[in-house]
């Protein structure tokens, strides 16, 4: 007998990606930065730890302010959250009805599926062109909402600007979130755009280009109504989804744009040796302007690539999906992860020849 309500019978648990702990591996499969933090994130945790006996502030203000200052925005424009999984969970709960159904693409973050279900939002996956891109002109149709990653995941392939405006004019009675998650590898941000639409919510993460992915920080730009629609669920859920040492840290970390620039940089000119060199091996790249790239191999199912390559000690992921079979996501790391990674991956394709 279990007591489980028709509500959690209905859920289906999520699982993350795969941290195991039963040897050292090169880590390549949930697109963490190679990189540490920061260095500055050290003395605001200090510092913040006597401030521990209290409550943090309910509306993370410190961190709005540090984020807006970066963004060029007021802090009214900025809406803090426990990871971008939360921003976004409250996004779908704020913004999208049982009504019409909300758009994304048909190969994209998995978790938009399972946010809808939490709320009972329908959605309609629109189709990837053949370039494995979205096309505008494809999400022109009646819909509660817009909602994609860019780069989208797990593919990495970007959405240009002018395109992110025709589907904002298009919807422009509904609400188009643009989860920029991987945006500082490369893509141009459609934060600058949010003075012009009062519909664009642009939702981020600090666990990627920031490297804070174990402290669980994200936000959202928009203009101050879709923060208050933000905030009117957060504070229907919890007041205190920012804990005090994660804001602090987050609000050191985004001010160090200098670091940050030069990691990010580091990790895009990594990627673009290691697509040479997955390129070089006969691999089929999707161009990628996030920090992961999606490569097939025509010889070799993925499946077996990735069974390979973590008995090699090094872990990646695999998708099998129905339209887009037989690829591989492989985070970037350091120059010296890749190279090992394209040393072993021509071992065993030297084996299958
Ligand atoms: N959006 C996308 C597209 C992602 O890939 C991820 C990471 N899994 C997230 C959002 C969530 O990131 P986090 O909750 O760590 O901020």
């Amino acid at each position: 007998m279990d007591f489980l309500s028709k509500r959690a019978r209905r859920m289906t648990p999520y699982t993350a990606g795969e941290q195991p702990k039963d040897m050292r591996y090169i880590k390549l499969n949930t697109n963490e930065n190679p990189y540490p933090p920061s260095p500055r994130i050290r003395e605001a945790i200090a510092q913040e730890t006597d401030r521990l006996p209290l409550y943090p502030d309910p509306d993370a203000t410190a961190l709005c302010a540090a984020i807006a200052a970066v963004e060029g925005l007021d802090a009214g424009c900025v809406f803090c959250g426990n990871g971008s999984d939360e921003v976004l969970s409250f996004a779908f709960c704020a913004f999208f009805d049982d009504e019409q159904p909300v758009l994304f693409p048909d190969v994209t973050y998995s978790f938009y599926p399972v946010f809808a279900g939490f709320y009972n939002i329908p959605v309609q996956t629109v189709p990837l062109n053949e370039r494995f891109g979205i096309d505008a002109a494809d999400y022109f149709r009646p819909a509660g909402g817009v909602i994609f990653p860019n780069p989208n995941a797990p593919t990495g392939v970007y959405l240009d600007i002018a395109s992110i405006r025709k589907l904002l004019d298009y919807h422009k009675d509904r609400v188009v979130v643009v989860d920029e998650a991987y945006i500082a590898f490369g893509g141009r941000s459609a934060a600058p755009l949010i003075q012009d639409y009062p519909n664009l919510l642009v939702v981020r993460t600090f666990s990627k280009s920031h490297a804070l992915a174990g402290m669980r920080i994200g936000y959202a730009l928009g203009q101050p109504h879709l923060i208050a629609a933000l905030l009117r669920v957060k504070n229907a859920f919890n007041s205190y989804p920012v804990d005090r040492l994660a804001a602090a840290a987050a609000a050191a970390a985004v001010a160090d744009v200098p670091y940050y620039t030069e990691t990010a940089g580091k990790i895009v000119a990594t990627r673009g040796r290691f697509v040479s060199g997955l390129r070089a091996l006969g691999f089929t790249v999707l161009p990628s302007l996030a920090n992961f790239v999606f490569a097939a191999h025509p010889g070799v199912p993925a499946s077996d690539l990735f069974a390979r390559l973590r008995a090699a000690g090094i872990l990646v992921r695999y998708f099998d999906l129905p339209r887009i079979s037989n690829y591989l996501r492989i985070t970037v790391g350091t120059d010296e992860d890749m190279d090992r990674l394209l040393d072993v991956l021509a071992a065993l394709l030297q084996q299958k020849a």
